[in-house]
């Protein structure tokens, strides 16, 4: 089997999601437990164990503009079910991160429905503007 070869740039941007997050994508040996616990993997353009695969190839901007770290509710289950320890929700941070250091906001304020400004509890705003804007 041929090593696969990243370029600079593609090798530049998987460092930094394993340094943002403190893990090593390379650790992932694809076996799937962390995408089969996950509450979330229904809505997820690209599911955990494929965000994984994916970065071991340097594919990091496809995983970025996928809803995949958006949809990921930090619940930590895919996280105490690798057998390998990879910390995945803290690459899913990692992931928002760059996205959110674009200056990009997920989430705009005038954009929310003025039902759901009503019927939210404030706590769940305050935590969706840390989570998904700059
Ligand atoms: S932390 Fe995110 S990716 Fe992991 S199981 Fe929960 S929702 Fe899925
Ligand atoms: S559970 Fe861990 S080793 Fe298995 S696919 Fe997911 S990240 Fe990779």
């Amino acid at each position: 089997m041929g090593v696969l070869k990243l370029t600079k740039e593609k090798f530049r941007k998987v460092d930094l999601i394993n340094r943002i997050s403190g893990q090593n994508v390379y650790d992932c040996y694809q076996c799937g437990r962390c995408t089969s616990g996950c509450p979330s993997a229904d809505e997820m353009d690209i599911v955990p164990s494929q965000t994984m695969r994916f970065l071991q190839i340097g594919e990091v901007d496809k995983v970025v503009e996928s809803n995949t770290p958006w949809v990921c509710l930090t619940c930590l289950i895919c996280s105490v079910r690798c057998p390998k320890g990879i910390d995945i929700a803290a690459i899913m941070e990692a992931l928002r991160l760059v996205k959110l250091r674009t200056n990009y906001d997920f989430i705009h304020p005038n954009k929310i429905p003025e039902e759901d400004l009503e019927e939210l509890p404030p706590i769940a705003l305050v935590a969706a503007f840390r989570k998904m804007t700059p």
